[in-house]
C-alpha cells in the first residue's frame, strides 16, 4: 500500500475492541494519519468498503486498549456497515488466534497465500470457524414469545428477547428451530419459516432468523437458560434487544405481521 491511500483502519485488541475516530467510527484516511505506533504494524488486507480498502490489525489479547471501545457500539450507534466489517475483522484475529497450531498433527500454523486460512507444514488448511445458530420468533395470535436470559440477566430491567441455540450435528435448521423451543419453553411450533441472517462475532456465530407459530403446550422455562418466558403484545412489551440486531428485527416484523 502507498502512503498516501485511502483506506479504511480495523485495529482490534483485547476481547472485541476497536479503535475509534474522535466521531466514534472506524478510522478513514490515509495510513500517515494513523498514530504514530501504528505507522509500520503489519496490517491485513482483508475488504472493502465504497471502494476502500480496508486493512487489519490485531494487537493481541494484551494489547493496551485504552483508546479502544466495544465492539458493539457501532451497532448502538446504527453504523450497520461498519460493525458488520468489524465483526468480520473480528472473526478473522479470532480464528488466527485461535489456530496457531495443527488440530492434525500439533505443528505450528501459519497464515496461507491468497486465502484467509491457516496451514502447518504438512500441508493441513484450516479455515475460520462459522457456527450456525437459529434465532427464531414465536407467535400466537397477536402475542410473540420473549424470554429473559440468565447471561446478562439484569433483575431490576430484565431485557426479554427470541430464543435461539446453537444447531447441532446432523440436524437441519427446521428441527433445530422446534428442538430449541420446546427444550427451552415447552412448547411445540410450526409453520417454521426463514426471514434474514446476520453474522454475529462473539466470537464467531451465523444467526439464521425465523418466525414460528405456536401449535401447542404450556410454557415451562428451561432453569439453566431462561430466568422467564411468556407471551407479549405489543401495547406491553418488556425492553427489548437494540436495534441492529436480528433479534429486534425478528421481533418488529412477528408484530407488525399481526397488526
Ligand atoms: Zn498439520
Amino acid at each position: 500500500m502507498s502512503s498516501t491511500e485511502q483506506a479504511r483502519w480495523f485495529v482490534l485488541g483485547g476481547d472485541h475492541l476497536v479503535l475509534l475516530d474522535a466521531q466514534g467510527q472506524i478510522p478513514q484516511g490515509a495510513r500517515a494519519q494513523l498514530p504514530a505506533h501504528l505507522q509500520d504494524a503489519p496490517f491485513e488486507r482483508f475488504d472493502d468498503w465504497d471502494g476502500e480498502p480496508c486493512y487489519l490489525l490485531d494487537l493481541g489479547a494484551d494489547a493496551d486498549t485504552s483508546a479502544m471501545a466495544g465492539l458493539r457500539q457501532l451497532m448502538v450507534a446504527g453504523d450497520e456497515e461498519g460493525f458488520r466489517l468489524a465483526g468480520r475483522a473480528w472473526q478473522l484475529a479470532t480464528f488466527r488466534r485461535s489456530h496457531r497450531f495443527c488440530g492434525e498433527c500439533g505443528a505450528p500454523m501459519a497464515p496461507k497465500a491468497g486465502e484467509w486460512a491457516q496451514e502447518c507444514q504438512q500441508g493441513h488448511v484450516v479455515y475460520p470457524r462459522i457456527s450456525p445458530c437459529i434465532i427464531v420468533a414465536v407467535r400466537k395470535g397477536p402475542a410473540i414469545l420473549l424470554a429473559a436470559h440468565r447471561r446478562h440477566y439484569q433483575a431490576d430491567d430484565p431485557m426479554y428477547t427470541v430464543l435461539a441455540g446453537f444447531v447441532e450435528a446432523g440436524e437441519n435448521l427446521e428441527q433445530c428451530v422446534a428442538r430449541e423451543v420446546f427444550e427451552e419453553s415447552g412448547i411445540r411450533v410450526g409453520n417454521i419459516r426463514y426471514v434474514a441472517s446476520q453474522p454475529w462475532p462473539f466470537p464467531h456465530s451465523l444467526m439464521m432468523g425465523f418466525t414460528a407459530d405456536y401449535q401447542s403446550g404450556e410454557i415451562k422455562v428451561q432453569d439453566d437458560e431462561l430466568v422467564a418466558a411468556d407471551f407479549f403484545e405489543a401495547n406491553r412489551l418488556p425492553r427489548l434487544p437494540p436495534h441492529g440486531t436480528i433479534a429486534r428485527r425478528l421481533i418488529e416484523q412477528c408484530l407488525a405481521d399481526e397488526a
